[in-house]
Parts: structure tokens; sequence; C-alpha cells
């Protein structure tokens, strides 16, 4: 049974799901949740305490050690499984795709095809993966034969962001179950409330006790699970200085860890690019700005060639000044507030920082007129940009794009490659094959032509301080899974 109470539109949970049970929590610390559309509370979790961490591990490790129960079934029972779990997600994928919006700033329209989309669609690919991957028998070269059993490598702790809480959730625990491992995830505090959802799908979906365990929590409570002596693997998307800090704990205990991190991805126009918004508008949307930009992967720094530059910032420009900025709840919102307060000061420093090193602004540069409640920037674009400029330099996470000028095609590919990071990326021409051709010399996980998007069927994640390691694809499967060989 679910611990939801709604009273005077106030979403109250007072128990974690713990071993496949609604449990009362060790300590007495809550979680508020705040509108970012509005100020005010609109929700109240517990907060994890070391000994629910210990509870969730405790079911977590029974789970898997247990003969029967989950890691050494057949994985065509553990795919039905997943394909149960799906249908469950995708009868509250409304409600989740509100929860998110209302708590991150995700406007309900993306939340509605990304957040309600991603987690069904992993559940099932990687459901249909683990039950295709069959023995996997060589022969020796030595002579014999070896047969290479692929074993779901433990206990999982998983570690998510705020900003897409619900896929890169499924991002982990999809592939993560289908190789037979076990997961805590501990959800990021400012959203929490669709992390109640899933675990109500998870038991209506009746998954064993043990087999999911969310304990919400901060940055203690993370860490907390990230050296848990218990666990096996860790799986971790946030912020290159958490992640660091992650490495270093799993470094410390040879711990396999995955890193997904932040970005500062380039999107390079080259010089034969059609910029007819009504064409390209949607595509654009998702590869610059979606989520508010409160996005790892997308293009934010937009690389424009000289012979087209001032036709690139108008064009931009008018982008911006088209989106719909409002609560993120309404149906035609394309930009909602930012997830926090403290982010949009935070946003709004990059917005000071980019005019104050000479930066002109095109579009936007600072809260939309009558936006007096709730935490609102203007898509805002920056010209005349340098690519040593901090707003070229470091991760915004709101809805700020530089426009950069560039010479040369060797230009634009020298440009977009100085930088910390190595995410994402797009490459914009109406000659799809030169696009690809200069896409293949920029140094980052993943990159999109003509358009961007991380599809499950490829490994996502990025080089430099963008991470270590690939989520999704089938790689994503082999990230959860330790290799044995047995020479017969
Ligand atoms: P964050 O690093 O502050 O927090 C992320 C999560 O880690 C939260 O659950 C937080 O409580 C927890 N955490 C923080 N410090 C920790 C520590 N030392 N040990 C254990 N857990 C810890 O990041 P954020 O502000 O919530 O998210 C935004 C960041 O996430 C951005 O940098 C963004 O680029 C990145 N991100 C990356 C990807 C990707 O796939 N590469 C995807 C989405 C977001």
């Amino acid at each position: 049974m679910s611990s939801a109470t709604i009273d005077t539109g106030i979403i109250e949970r007072t128990e974690f799901f713990i071993g496949g049970e609604w449990t009362r929590p060790a300590g007495t610390a809550t979680i508020d949740v705040i509108s970012p559309n509005t100020g005010e509370l609109i929700g109240r979790v517990p907060e994890g305490a070391t000994a629910d961490m210990d509870a969730a591990v405790a079911a977590a490790r029974r789970a898997f050690d247990t003969p029967g129960v989950w890691s050494d079934l057949d994985p065509s029972e553990r795919a039905a499984a997943l394909r149960r779990f799906a249908d469950e997600y995708e009868a509250r994928a409304e409600q989740i795709a509100a929860s998110v919006s209302s708590q991150n700033g995700m406007p309900v329209s993306v939340a509605n095809q990304l957040e309600a989309m991603f987690p069904p669609v992993l559940l099932r690919y990687y459901a249909d993966l683990v039950e295709g991957q069959g023995r996997d028998v060589r022969d020796g070269l030595l002579g014999g034969q070896i047969e290479v059993l692929h074993r779901p490598i433990g206990v999982v702790g998983a570690i998510v962001p705020w900003n897409y809480p619900e896929t890169l959730a499924a991002f982990k625990y999809a592939p993560a179950l289908a190789a037979g491992c076990t997961i805590v995830l501990k959800p990021s505090p400012e959203t929490v409330l669709d992390s109640f959802l899933l675990a109500e799908a998870d038991e209506a979906a009746g998954l064993p006790a043990g087999v999911i365990n969310i304990v919400p929590g901060g940055r203690e409570t993370g860490a907390y699970l990230v050296e848990h002596p218990r666990i096996d693997k860790v799986a971790f998307t946030g912020s290159t200085a958490a992640g660091i800090t992650i490495a270093q704990s799993c470094a410390k205990l040879l711990r396999p860890v995955t890193l997904e991190l932040g970005g500062k991805s380039a999107s390079i126009v080259l010089n034969d690019a059609d910029l007819d918004l009504e064409k390209i508008g949607q595509d654009l949307f998702v590869a610059t700005l979606v989520n508010n930009e409160q996005t790892c992967f997308l293009g934010t720094r937009v690389l424009a060639p000289s012979s087209r530059y001032d036709e690139v910032v108008d064009a931009f420009a008018a982008f911006a000044d088209s989106m719909a900025v409002g609560d993120s709840l309404e149906p035609a919102t394309q930009i909602g507030p930012m997830a926090t307060s403290r982010h949009l000061e935070r946003v709004q420093g990059y917005i000071d920082a980019g005019r104050s090193e000479g930066a002109r602004v095109a579009a936007g540069g600072g809260r939309p007129a009558g936006a007096d409640a709730g935490w609102f920037v203007s898509p805002t674009i920056f010209a005349d940009v340098d690519n040593s400029a901090t707003i070229s330099r470091e991760e915004i996470f709101g809805p700020v794009l530089s426009v950069i000028r560039y010479d040369s095609e060797d230009d634009a590919v020298r440009i977009a490659n100085d930088s910390e990071y190595g995410l994402g990326g797009s490459v914009w021409s109406s000659d799809p094959e030169r696009a690809k051709g200069v896409a293949s010399r920029v140094r980052t996980g993943t990159i999109g032509v003509n358009r961007y998007l991380c599809d499950p069927a490829a490994p996502f994640g990025g080089v430099k301080q963008s991470g270590m390691g690939r989520e999704l694809g089938r790689e994503g499967l082999a990230a959860y899974q330790e290799l044995t060989s047995i020479y017969f």
C-alpha cells in the first residue's frame, strides 16, 4: 500500500519503499518540495538517514543473494517482470510527468514526451536484449572450449539528479535489473515526489521484494550509499564536481562506477545550413534548449561561420524570442522556470558575467516581464562571445546560448574541441554527409546531424570532464555484467 495523503494540495509521504514494503523512516527529518512556478510548498517526504540506507542495502543484498529470487532467474523470467513494470509505469506516465514538471519546472509537454516515454521503452529494450543474449561459447585458441558467463555485478547504488529524474533513473535500473542486479536508488531532494509513483509502479508490477529500493536524500545520504560496504557498483549522474568526489571514493574501494557528468557541447552551424525555423525549429529546440536548457547534452555553444554570423545570431534571437515562457504545467509552455531559486541566481550570475565580459545580448537577458513569482529567466542569446569567456567555458544549465564566430571548418572543429567537456553536440548542414564528416572530428560521446536526441539503442556518455563509462545500448547492459570464463 502506498503511504500517500493529499491534503490542501500538498502531497505528503511518510514512508519509504524498501524491501517491497512501505517502511517508516528511521529519523524525523523531512524534505520540502517547493514549486518553481510559484515558490510555494507542494510536497513533503521523509529524508533518508543512514539507517534507512542500511535497510535498503540489506534488502537489495538479500534479494540479490537469495537463490531463486532474481539474480539467478532465467533471463526470460526477469524480462517478463520488466515488461510488467513497463506497463505499470505507462499506466502512471501522465501522473509521473506532471509530478516531475511541478517539481523541476520541466514543461509538461516535454515531460509527457521524455519522462513518460523513456522508462518503459528502456525496460522493454533491456528485457528483449537480455532475453536474446544467449550462451557465449567460444573455441579456445589453445584447444578446448570456453564458456563466458555474463553474470550480474551485484547490488547497485544509483544516484540521479533532478533534471530528468525518471529517465536517468531508468538509464540505470532498466539494464541493471535486466542483468540480474538489484538496486538502491537515491533521488535528488529537488525531485522526490515522482519517485514514490515509481515505487508504486514497481509494487503493482510485483517485482520481488528488495529488487528496487528507493531512499530520497541529499548529498550526505548519497555519499553514504557510494561507500556502503555491501554494494558492488555505483551508477551516478550529476555534476562533474560531485562525480570527482564519487570517483575518489570508488577508487579507494576499487568499486566499479559509471559517471555521467556535465557538458558544454557545440552546435556547429555549417555555411550551407538551412536556418528556416519553420523547418528546423523543433529539432533545434531539442538540441539547444529543451527542459529550459537544464539538460546535460545540449549544444549551448553555437558555432557560426563568419560569412553568415549575423544571420545565425538573428535566427537564434528570433528562435529565443518565439519561445512561450511560463508555468511548467501549462501545455503550451516551452520554457518553464529554473528548478530552484538558488539555481536561478546561478543562471543570472552567468548572464551578468556574459555582459561584464563584453558579450552582446541579442535576446532575453533577464527575467521575463510580469514573472514576479517563480524562478523564470528569458531564453537568452549572447553574440560576440569568445570561446574563452566564462559563459563559453562553464556549464550554465539555464536557457543561455552563446554564438561564437569561426572562420573555417577546421576552426569550427578546433573550437568545438576546445572545452573541458565532451558529452553531446550537433552539426547543422544541408549536406548530411558533410555534416557527418565534421561530427566525426568532434571529441564527444554523442553528436547529432541536424537533430539531437540520445537513442536507447546507442551508447550514451561523455569524454573528458563529462564522465566515464557508457549507459544505454548493449554497452549499457554490459556495464552491469561481470564476465567469468570457464575453460573446458
Ligand atoms: P549534483 O551533482 O549536485 O547532484 C546529483 C545527485 O548527486 C543528487 O542526487 C545529489 O544529492 C547527489 N550528490 C551530490 N553530491 C554527492 C556526493 N558527493 N556523493 C553522493 N551523491 C551526491 O547535480 P545536480 O545539480 O542535481 O544536477 C545537474 C548536473 O547533472 C549538471 O552538471 C548536469 O550536466 C549533470 N547531468 C549529467 C547528465 C549526463 O548524462 N551526463 C544527465 C543529466 C544531468
